[in-house]
């Protein structure tokens, strides 16, 4: 890579249209979670940061709407042809900031050009509507508007996908944005984004990004009185408090919340076993597991579980583990300290629960090997609650009837899977399924750009993507014409 052209000054935020420092006092380290060096030094947003970054999307976003769609679509496809010019420094930084291997870098990467792309076409989809009418002579329109300032948090683990799949659909309907990257993620999950759209000629102010501790700033964030539409993705508990909080203040507000997930990968017994084991393999360790989607239970019919698992450990077992940048590592680090001890905790209570065994080893860093355990139980927090992590639990299920409410038995509702000889029979599993994403004969995560996306129960409200994103990002004003005069009742 020449430095000469990468993006320079990263330790400066975009805040109302100028790249600055953050004026809080103080500084965020940001750490390389593989070798531990600290890639920058950030000085962080303040209160008042925040208030200028909504204000001027608040005031340039009339101007911003009133480009045509052309305009703003052609942005989009400029910050396409970015994401292409740039891709080697997009994919180094994944894998430096976030610990991705460079095949999650590379899907990361491409679903965010995708999505950016799928967003160059909507300002061309935004249509209003006449309404048919009772009265004479009236015309009853129906017009298609941006909502205004959209404010978007992100979360650390697909941190450039995940905002840009808010970020870029909400810019290209005519809406300005706040974005609060994770903590562990300002860079890829807000500042190269702010970058790659300044560069393909966002106007000024457009698009802010606000570096700060979700705990110091993020009530202010979500409570603030300029944002219509509050964009969320990360844990439930902290979604549960910006749904509570969000519409507490002065103006109410749209809130999306794409939360947590406990996915089921469920193996019925007529299914061809290696193929089952293959996505397995991917759909729970890709980036380590730390995917809302990834597999977090197995349920397999008993008459393949001893099969399956076999098969399952042995393929794990040569899973290539380490430096996230080598292109053969499969399973690199975690994101940080925290999060690899909340691991080793949920591997001593699955052990304490009578979880076996079947494939483990120490830590290396923050690089968790494989865990695979056997002889789980839907009772065991294992199977309750969300790992996020290279850890994993067969159960054994006595049919497809009792598979089927395994499956269910969760709080959760984001994806799920279902492999089965009989694809009539999948898609009649996966209808009984309690999802917002089902995949008949695949993985539970999904590497499609444009896919629909969303969960219910506890993995949230909100759909992404496709038509979905038009309704959430815009809404309808219904303005009459009387054309002729009229008689009134009195
Ligand atoms: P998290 O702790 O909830 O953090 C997500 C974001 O919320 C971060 O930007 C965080 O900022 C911010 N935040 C924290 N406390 C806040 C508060 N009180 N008010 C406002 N914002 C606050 O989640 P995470 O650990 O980053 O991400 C992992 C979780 O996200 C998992 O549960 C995963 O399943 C879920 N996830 C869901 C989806 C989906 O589409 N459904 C996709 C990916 C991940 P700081 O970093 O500064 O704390």
């Amino acid at each position: 890579m020449n430095n000469a052209t990468t993006y320079q000054n990263l330790d400066l935020l975009p805040i109302a249209g100028q790249w600055r420092k953050g004026r809080s006092g103080r500084k965020l380290d940001v750490v390389d979670p593989y070798s531990g060096d600290t890639l920058l030094s950030l000085p962080m947003a303040s209160h008042a940061d925040l208030d200028e970054a909504y204000q001027a999307a608040r005031d340039i976003q009339p101007e911003w709407a009133a480009m045509g769609p052309t305009a703003r679509g052609d942005i989009m496809r400029r910050v396409v042809a970015l994401f292409d010019a740039r891709k080697e420094e997009i994919i180094d930084w994944l894998i430096r900031e976030s610990g991705s291997t460079r095949v999650k870098a590379e899907i990361e990467w491409g679903s965010a050009r995708g999505i950016t792309q799928e967003a160059a076409s909507l300002p061309g989809r935004m249509h209003g509507r006449i309404l048919p009418s009772d009265i004479p002579g009236k015309e009853s329109r129906v017009y298609r508007k941006p909502l205004g300032v959209i404010g978007v948090i992100s979360p650390w683990n697909f941190p450039l996908h995940l905002s840009a799949r808010s970020v870029a659909p909400a810019l290209a309907l005519g809406n300005t944005v706040v974005v609060k990257p994770a903590s562990d993620t300002p860079v890829t999950g807000g500042l190269l984004l702010a970058r790659l759209f300044e560069e393909a000629g966002l106007p000024a102010g457009a698009l802010s990004v606000v570096v700060g501790a979700g705990s110091e700033i993020g009530d202010a964030f979500v409570e603030h009185p300029v944002p219509s539409f509050i964009s969320f993705t990360g844990s439930t508990e902290v979604g549960r408090n910006i749904g509570r909080i969000a519409n507490a203040g002065k103006h109410l507000k749209h809130v999306a919340l794409e939360l947590g997930g406990n996915s089921p990968f469920v193996v019925l017994a007529d299914a061809d076993v290696q193929t089952a084991v293959s996505a397995a393999v991917t759909g729970k360790f890709l980036h380590q597991g730390q995917i809302c989607m990834a597999i977090n239970r197995i349920i397999v019919e008993a008459p393949l579980v001893n099969e399956f698992t076999q098969r399952f450990v042995e393929r794990v077992k040569t899973l290539a583990c380490g430096d996230p940048s080598k292109p053969e590592t499969v399973v690199g680090p975690v994101i940080n300290q925290r999060q690899l001890e909340g691991l080793k905790a949920k591997i001593g209570k699955a052990k304490a629960e009578g979880a076996t065994l079947l494939l483990g080893g120490e830590p290396q860093g923050n690089v968790m090997p494989p865990h695979v355990f056997g002889d789980v139980t839907a009772d065991m927090e294992i199977a309750r609650e969300e790992i996020f992590g290279p850890l994993v639990g067969i159960q054994s299920a006595r049919d497809a009837e009792h598979a089927l409410e395994l499956a269910n038995g969760s709080d959760y509702g984001l994806s799920s899977a279902v492999f089965t000889g009989d694809l009539a029979r999948g898609v009649q599993f996966a209808q009984r399924l309690h999802a917002g994403m089902t995949h008949v004969n695949d993985m539970p995560v999904n590497d499609e750009a444009n896919a629909p996306f969303g969960g219910e129960k506890n993995s949230g409200v909100g759909r992404f993507n496709g038509d979905w994103v038009i309704d959430e990002f815009t809404t309808d004003h219904w303005i009459t014409v009387q054309t002729a005069p009229r008689g009134y009742p009195f």
